[in-house]
């Protein structure tokens, strides 16, 4: 069974100029995270969504949340970011699927699933 948990964060960024002439001006976004965890079903329950949602927010939103994300990527996207966070839990949720990465609400990159 997949599982799948929001998660959000406030951050900045600039970004160059092949991302758009808006991007290279310092701006933010409230990203939306979507980790889906994909395993088995045992006495009705798929994951320990306590464990999820610790490991989300100390590997991933304590450090980028209210940030200036160019202080941490050399190009802060949306793709960069969904690589980083994946590799982020990779380790602790092995059982991880995939990332989606909102950057609005029209616009996102989705990492794994395959
Ligand atoms: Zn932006």
């Amino acid at each position: 069974m997949k599982f799948t948990r929001r998660f959000k964060f406030d951050a900045s960024h600039t970004l160059p100029q092949e991302f758009g002439v808006k991007e290279t001006r310092m701006h933010g976004h409230t990203y939306k995270i979507e980790i889906t965890i994909n395993c088995p079903v045992i006495n009705g329950r798929a994951i320990d969504l306590d464990k999820l949602k610790k490991t989300v927010q100390e590997e991933v939103i304590d450090k980028l949340d209210h940030n200036h994300l160019n202080d941490y990527f050399e190009v802060p996207s949306a793709e960069n970011i969904a690589v980083w966070i994946w590799n982020q839990l990779k380790e602790k949720l092995q059982d991880i699927y995939e990332v989606k990465l909102y950057e609005t609400e029209n616009h996102w990159v989705t990492y794994g699933g395959e």
